[in-house]
């Protein structure tokens, strides 16, 4: 199956999201959801390598921000 941005693909909650960029490699694509997620989802995207910084940045952020999110970004091997 081909993927192109803008095309649907489901979010790691099973909601309908869309492709914002697809790796060279065909192995990695970023999708936003619209849809609500709780905040352990956040962490998830942790897991794609972003680095230590970002890790903090979003520890500290997080503590500011509602138990759920909207129009998250997420990171996910395919
Ligand atoms: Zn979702």
């Amino acid at each position: 199956m081909e993927l192109k941005v803008g095309d649907n693909f489901k979010c790691p909650e099973g909601h309908e999201a869309k492709i914002l960029w697809i790796s060279e490699d065909n192995k990695v694509v970023a999708v936003r959801c619209s849809h609500e997620h709780l905040k352990k989802v956040v962490k998830v995207s942790d897991y794609t390598g972003r680095g230590r910084h970002a890790l903090r940045y979003w520890h500290r952020t997080s503590k500011k921000r509602e138990i759920y999110a909207k129009n998250m970004v997420f990171l996910i091997k395919i």
